[in-house]
């Protein structure tokens, strides 16, 4: 018996993946070598335009326990630890969740279960093969070992991926070894932390902002007060003694006092854990030499890690890698799947790999010691309160200026983008955009004068959804979207004309492969 999809890592990038490719029709199985889901704390927050993505699939309610839709910080952010003045923008495209990584997980998990798919854990993947037809997955479980023939194996198994070695692809970029990153949940003087703001008054030093780090000539800090847990406090450091010595907090005390210049007299946490002390030392910036190879592709980590600064970009890529596989991957095993679509995988996400690794590597260089980048950050803060150059980095920092190479420079300015979350009214009343999209099928959203283009494409039934409605604020006329949102076709004109109607159906072919009944 063949398996549709195997997934190797059950973490966060894999359980989504699994739910896109459930909600597609295929049902795929999950491997994950730990028995139990991992307590390590990581994530603290997504950042970015993921936050919008969960939103398109009703996992944006489920995480924050609001059925508010997700709204920007139209306030103050961040970039290599320098104030960018959202409020200078129209629309701030910086939106945030916060929300720990095992929350995430939970989430996933318990959304890819509903949805019927299979997760063994326990399960670890320790070789694999591949011919024309499959891929065998050697498969330690509890049980003993054992094959799975599977149509496509996707590696989410983490930056060590073991599926990216087995397949010998090279994991080339930087490892830096003279930062160092303490961490630690602690409390902090009540007295301390500004009601209105969040901000922390440090005494001889000056007020912190929460969440963005803080950079001093001899190295950062940051201070990110979780609701209903208490704060993590972090620094980073260069060129620190090596040391096998446990971390503690004195450790991070200490280096809050060479950081800041002043002591902060922290607290051991107090309420429900698990909580974090610990010391990283290096990092690594790499991008996998290649995403796919032939029946095996790599999402997340497996593809893409990041030095850890700029506010978390790593589920901001990887949660969209899952969801801009998952329906290529179904369309390929129902073998409706347009020449050249699976191959957009890689195309696509490793560009916006890229614009994450120029993200986090410019960031870094503005965070680092010395005088000289100081001269740097001085011309930065210059430049900083030019709007366009605000908007330029916000959208780099939050992923948001993603525009796919559709191959058609005169097409409408959203084609490639990310499809807004417009307000319309329909027939059964109002809705978001992001309403329309959680099943993650093609729609065409039809918002003509004369609401005909379901007549004039006459296409067969449940090759794409057609929703028709009227916009609540001026914007495009008509939308074609991809199951991930973003934007295969649109249109500006009231009454689409012929050529339009042409390039509609060439983006019907080109990503859905919706060839052309006699009628139309
Ligand atoms: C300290 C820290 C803080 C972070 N903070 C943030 C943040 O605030 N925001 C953010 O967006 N990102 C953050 N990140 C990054 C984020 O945690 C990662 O990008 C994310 O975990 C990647 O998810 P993944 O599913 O690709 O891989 P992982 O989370 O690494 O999951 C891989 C899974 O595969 C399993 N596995 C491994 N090998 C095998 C095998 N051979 N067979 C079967 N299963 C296997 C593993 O057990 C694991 O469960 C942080 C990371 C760290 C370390």
């Amino acid at each position: 018996m063949i398996t549709d999809v195997v997934i190797a890592g059950g973490g966060p990038n894999g359980l989504m993946l699994a739910g896109e490719l459930s909600l597609a029709g295929v049902r795929p199985v999950v491997l994950e070598r730990l028995p139990q889901p991992s307590e390590e704390p990581k994530a603290n927050g997504l950042l970015g335009q993921v936050v919008r993505m969960l939103d398109r699939r009703g996992l944006y309610e489920r995480l924050s326990d609001s059925p508010e839709p997700p709204r920007p910080n139209s306030a103050y952010f961040m970039f290599g630890a320098m104030g960018l003045d959202l409020s200078l923008l129209a629309d701030s495209p910086v939106y945030a969740l916060p929300a720990s990584q095992r929350r995430v997980e939970q989430v996933l998990q318990e959304r890819a279960i509903e949805l019927g798919v299979e997760i063994r854990r326990g399960h670890e993947v320790i070789g694999l093969s591949q011919d024309d037809d499959a891929v065998t997955v050697a498969v330690e479980g509890p049980d003993g070992a054992y094959d799975l023939r599977a149509r496509y194996l996707v590696g989410a198994d983490g930056a060590h991926s073991t599926t990216r070695k087995l397949s010998g692809i090279a994991f080339p970029g930087i490892t830096y070894d003279r930062m160092t990153v303490r961490s630690a949940h602690a409390t902090v003087p009540a007295g301390w932390v500004d009601s209105a703001t969040g901000a922390l008054n440090v005494p001889g030093h000056g007020a912190v902002l929460p969440f963005l780090p803080h950079r001093t000539e001899h190295g950062g800090f940051s201070y990110a007060p979780m609701p209903g847990h208490p704060p993590l406090v972090s620094t980073t450091e260069w060129d620190q003694p090596a040391t096998d010595a446990p971390m503690s907090l004195d450790e991070l005390r200490a280096s809050i006092r060479r950081v800041l210049g002043v002591d902060v007299p922290l607290g051991p946490p107090d309420g429900e854990g698990p909580h974090a002390l610990r010391r990283l030392t290096g990092g690594n910036t790499r991008v996998a030499e290649r995403f796919a190879d032939g029946r095996v592709f790599l999402i997340g980590d497996a593809a893409h890690v990041y030095a850890a600064t700029g506010g978390g970009p790593g589920l901001n890529l990887g949660l969209q890698d899952a969801i801009n596989l998952g329906w290529k991957l179904a369309a390929e095993l129902r073998g409706s799947a347009p020449p050249g679509l699976l191959n957009s995988y890689e195309t696509e996400r490793r560009s916006a790999a890229h614009r994450m690794v120029l993200n986090a590597q410019a960031q870094s260089a503005l965070i680092a010691p010395g005088s000289d980048v100081t001269g740097l950050r001085e011309l930065f803060t210059e430049l900083l309160r030019d709007p366009n150059t605000v908007r330029r980095l916000a959208e780099l920092t939050a992923g948001a200026d993603v525009r796919y190479d559709l191959g058609e420079p005169e097409a409408h300015p959203l084609t490639g983008r990310f499809a807004p979350d417009l307000e319309l009214h329909t027939p059964a009343g109002p809705v978001r955009l992001a309403e329309l999209t959680r099943t993650a099928r093609p729609l065409l959203l039809d918002l003509t004068e004369q609401a005909s283009l379901a007549e004039t494409l006459a296409l067969r039934p449940g090759q794409v959804d057609i929703v028709t409605a009227r916009p609540r604020t001026a914007g495009p006329t008509a939308l074609l979207l991809r199951p991930d949102c973003y934007v295969a076709w649109a249109s500006a004109s009231p009454r689409p004309d012929p050529t339009e109607i042409g390039t509609l159906r060439a983006a019907l072919q080109r990503w859905f492969g919706v060839t052309h009944s006699a009628r139309s």
